[in-house]
């Protein structure tokens, strides 16, 4: 058998953009580096898949002793199909040099049906095309299909002691959808190969493709001559509209005529990026300030989101809280005081959370966040889950104010802040002696990553260093809130 030339995962690249395809397969060095935050997700351990294995239990594995030997894969599938195996994990067929991996592969009776594993809880229309080219290698491969379905997750499944496999997952047949795309994925493939051995890089020019269904991880040789300043730059504009304005030869901010069709956000940023001014609303500002009120709390949690459940009462996907951190400033001349909260790893985070967090929050005064929707969910989540503490924990989503309304709103807007108001944008703009870069942990979803890998973590040291690196980036979290706080005390 000859070594494969496309699969699932290359087959799906030239669906986006056949110049990736081909980039991909003959200049993969050209590739742009994968980043701290993209490694963290590709580490990430995903035991969905082995999970839904026990849905069907007893299989066998047909994955070779080298997992990249695909060719033995296949043959292993093979020879277990002839065996008479009826549930076969990781089937592998390889059908006119394109390879597909199956999830699972069980007989009923003398019929075959597939199933293929998601951790979402959605179909995406990229599951459907995934699934398509699965069946028309393992048809073609003279395994007849009764039916191929996709396994993702319930995102109203609610944990009540064991994790009940049937409820957590829901499986849907798509063989209608594979059937009609059959064509299609005939022509593309066809078409990819064709793109492989032409030894031609396709003329391809940028567009919203780069970023649909996935960011391509060749923008660094395609974007190279996309000028500093672009209009990819101002965030919240739909990248129809700056393809737009790039194709028309409107390339760089500076290049925006006065009368366009951007949206007045939009056209604030254009007016401070060309005149390089801050805009400063002091009424605003002021009003604001009103409504904080000292002794000053600066809050910040971070969460998890296990895709199944590990504590009882929670659901697919819920935000767990794990950790807090909170600066403190009695009044607006005192000393800053600190607090923070990790919980231990390997036990429900929540109670040992909430009751830590409500004593050093006992006192009056104003409960800074910044962007409050993540923070006030957690609490009313908590609310639930501990009925005992429903009124102390109202008392302090009422105490709450959002630290990033003035931003949003634009009472204060700095050119650098590129129309965007994470903390991550506002804080080179506005406090720039401060800064994640540096730090090990340096955004809430790789603090999530960390905190689910210290799970299983069973090295002292490494629990220790990891403790250490969370720790320090959520304290960075809230104390660049309060720098950037003084911002706007001192801009009245
Ligand atoms: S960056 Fe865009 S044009 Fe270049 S290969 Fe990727 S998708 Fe294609």
């Amino acid at each position: 058998m000859e070594k494969h030339i496309l699969s699932k995962s290359t087959f799906l690249r030239g669906l986006q953009c056949v110049k990736s395809l081909y980039l991909y397969k003959n200049f993969i060095q050209t590739r742009d580096m994968v980043s701290a935050e993209q490694q963290a997700i590709f580490n990430r351990g995903n035991n969905v898949g082995v999970l839904a294995q026990k849905l069907f239990p007893g299989g066998t594995d047909a994955t070779p002793a080298k997992r990249s030997n695909n060719i033995a894969a296949v043959e292993n599938t093979r020879k277990l199909i002839e065996s008479g195996v009826e549930v076969i994990y990781e089937a592998a067929f390889q059908y006119e040099q394109v390879l597909a991996i199956l999830d699972i592969l069980v007989k009923k009776g003398d019929k075959w049906y597939a199933y293929e594993v998601k951790s979402s809880t959605k179909i995406s229309s990229t599951y459907l095309l995934d699934a398509s080219l699965q069946y028309w290698v393992i048809s073609n491969s003279g395994v007849s299909l009764e039916d191929i379905s996709l396994i993702t997750i319930n995102n109203q499944y609610v944990r009540n002691g064991d994790v009940n496999l049937k409820d957590l997952f829901s499986i849907k047949s798509v063989k209608k959808e594979a059937l009609s795309n059959q064509k299609m994925v005939e022509e593309k493939i066809l078409l990819s190969k064709a793109v492989i051995h032409d030894g031609v890089l396709p003329d391809i020019r940028i567009g919203e493709h780069c970023f649909s269904p996935y960011n391509c991880d060749f923008m660094g040789t395609c974007w190279k001559n996309v000028p500093q300043n672009s209009v990819f730059d101002i965030t919240g504009v739909k990248k129809a509209e700056q393809f737009n304005l790039y194709n028309s030869g409107i390339k760089t901010i500076s290049d925006i005529p006065e009368k366009n069709d951007l949206d007045k956000n939009a056209n604030i940023h254009i007016q401070a990026f060309k005149n390089k001014s801050v805009t400063i609303d002091k009424k605003a500002i002021s009003s604001f300030l009103l409504n904080v009120e000292y002794p000053l709390f600066f809050m910040d949690f971070e969460t998890f989101m296990p895709a199944v459940p590990i504590y009882d009462k929670t659901k697919p996907y819920q935000h767990i809280p794990f950790q807090y951190s909170l600066h403190y400033k009695k009044d607006k001349d005192a000393k800053l005081s600190h607090f923070e909260f990790l919980a231990e790893q390997g036990f429900d985070p929540r109670r040992a959370f909430i009751e830590n967090l409500l004593k050093v929050t006992e006192n009056a005064g104003t409960i800074l966040v910044y962007d409050v929707l993540m923070e006030r969910n957690v609490l009313n989540g908590l609310k639930n889950d501990f009925p005992e503490y429903a009124s102390a924990i109202d008392l302090r989503i009422k105490r709450m104010v959002d630290l990033a309304k003035p931003f949003q709103e634009r009472s204060y807007y700095h050119p650098d802040m590129k129309n965007s108001f994470s903390m991550k944008s506002l804080l080179p703009a506005l406090v720039p002696e401060l800064s994640y870069s540096g730090l090990k942990i340096s955004s809430g979803s790789i603090a999530m990553i960390a905190y689910e890998n210290l799970q299983k973590e069973t090295d002292m040291f490494k629990i220790l260093e990891i403790r250490e690196y969370l720790l320090e980036y959520c304290k960075l979290d809230t104390l660049a809130m309060v720098k950037v706080f003084e911002v706007l005390e001192k801009s009245t």
